[in-house]
């Protein structure tokens, strides 16, 4: 009976705890003046759209307008090491409020557009108390945003929306990112009793033609673990990619005059229209297959009668069915040869990057810190897997575990691409919280 009594006790300590850190994190920002917004409105109009067929780094220096621009704002916080590296990284540090050793956590978010749609030119408009309707870009009236196509919007109403004027895209992705982060420093200069270990900023260019992390020091960052903040909806944490190889399949025919080929030409463009007519068609491609499901995927073929190059990218969120897939391949080109005598083949993997969750399960606080965060922050956690690769899961394994964090982004890559600015300020309640449980947890 006393027993009992103890234990319910102490649950009762434990709810009163609980709610007492809910009541305080909501009061954090009760009379807070989030700077996300306007950071925002200001960093799109900067072109920073990279490139993908440049081969200096990076991709275009015209990033590096948004990132000095960044170190100047950092620098007048009071962040005195922020700078600017020959790469086009910004490397800055919000010192320790407490000086007590902590693991040193890094936010991360990349400055570069997608070369997919224009970036030069971006005019962002404000929808102030969204009223759930259709939006019409105006200097586009033939680019509407749907909620038919765009189904999150419905339940954005009420908020205030960002897009882009229907020209151009946006750049949410990853700007929302880089204000979020902003806007987190600005919260921590302006609040020095709010306690928090230290916390490294690293702003990345080239992500989007994936060389994001190509040039980074991570001796220099030195941080223990990050988290990139560039997923979309609100809640959103992602602690999982695809793992990917490349696949090269090369058939090499015999080459003859037409006019004089008779039982002598082998045409390698018949021997590859075969092999990629017998994969399967209805499934394992990505345009059947949808949640943790992978796939083969041709993205490229090249070639004459003689010899023909085709490219595949194989993924799946398990690393071993990469193996069971190329397998399938490898028959499948078997398969074919046996068809196409006086065809030869040959048949190259190239690993891309893993699944960073492959890592991230050998420190199972990064990712629990994170939900809690997103808890205090007052949203629901919503657990989701990247069907693709990022940054994220490249600093992972070369050894700073990174998940991804929402920041409200969506659409992007494209001109409907739209924020929510009451998404943004989540996301930066979220990371504000994330930085004082590293330093409660130690
Ligand atoms: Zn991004």
């Amino acid at each position: 009976m006393k027993q009992c009594t103890a234990g319910a006790l102490s649950f009762l300590n434990v709810v009163f705890k609980k709610r007492e850190i809910l009541i305080k994190a909501t009061d954090m920002f009760s009379n807070y003046d989030f700077t996300v917004a306007e950071r925002f409105m200001r960093y799109v109009q900067t072109d920073t759209q990279s490139d993908p067929h440049s081969t200096s780094f990076p991709s275009t220096e015209k990033q590096k307008n948004l990132s000095r621009i960044l170190v100047k704002e950092l620098r007048e916080m009071g962040i005195a090491d922020a700078g600017l590296d020959e790469h086009g990284y910004v490397y800055a540090t919000l010192l320790s409020v407490t000086g007590r050793k902590t693991p040193v956590i890094c936010f991360c978010a990349h400055v570069d557009t997608s070369p997919d749609c224009a970036g030069e030119g971006v005019k962002p408009l404000m929808h102030v108390n969204y009223d759930g309707r259709d939006i019409v870009l105006p200097d586009d009236p033939g680019q509407v945003i749907r909620s038919t196509e765009h189904p999150y919007l419905l339940r954005k109403t009420g908020e205030d929306l960002i897009t882009a004027s229907g020209t151009t895209l946006l750049g949410a992705d990853d700007k929302a990112g880089i204000a979020v982060i902003m806007d987190m420093v600005h919260f921590f200069v302006t609040h020095p009793q709010v306690e928090h270990g230290a916390i490294k900023i690293l702003f990345t260019p080239d992500e989007e033609v994936g060389r994001g992390v190509d040039k980074v020091d991570l001796k220099k960052l030195g941080a223990d673990f990050a988290y990139t903040l560039d997923a979309g909806e609100r809640g959103v944490f992602e602690d999982e990619t695809f793992s990917a190889d490349s696949v090269t399949v090369t058939f090499n025919g015999i080459s003859a005059h037409p006019g004089y080929a008779k039982d002598k030409l082998v045409n390698a463009i018949k021997a590859a229209s075969a092999f990629i007519e017998s994969l399967p068609k209805h499934g394992l491609s990505p345009e059947t297959t949808e949640g943790r499901e992978g796939f083969v995927h041709p993205v490229h073929i090249n070639g004459i009668a003689e010899k023909v190059s085709m490219e595949f990218i194989v993924r799946d969120f398990n690393t071993a069915k990469l193996k069971e897939y190329e397998t399938l391949l490898q028959e499948k080109v078997n398969e074919t040869l046996q068809k196409f005598p006086g065809v030869t083949a040959v048949f190259e993997v190239k690993e891309q990057y893993r699944n960073m969750k492959e890592v991230l399960d050998k420190y199972p606080q990064v990712s629990r810190y994170a939900i809690e965060a997103i808890q205090r922050a007052g949203v629901q956690p919503v657990l989701s897997s990247a069907r693709g690769g990022t940054d994220g899961s490249r600093l992972s394994f070369m050894g700073l575990p990174c998940p991804n964090i929402f920041t409200g982004e969506m659409a992007f890559h494209g001109k409907h691409e739209y924020v929510s600015v009451q998404d943004m300020q989540k996301s930066v309640e979220t990371i504000v919280h994330l930085a004082m449980i590293w330093e409660e947890r130690g």
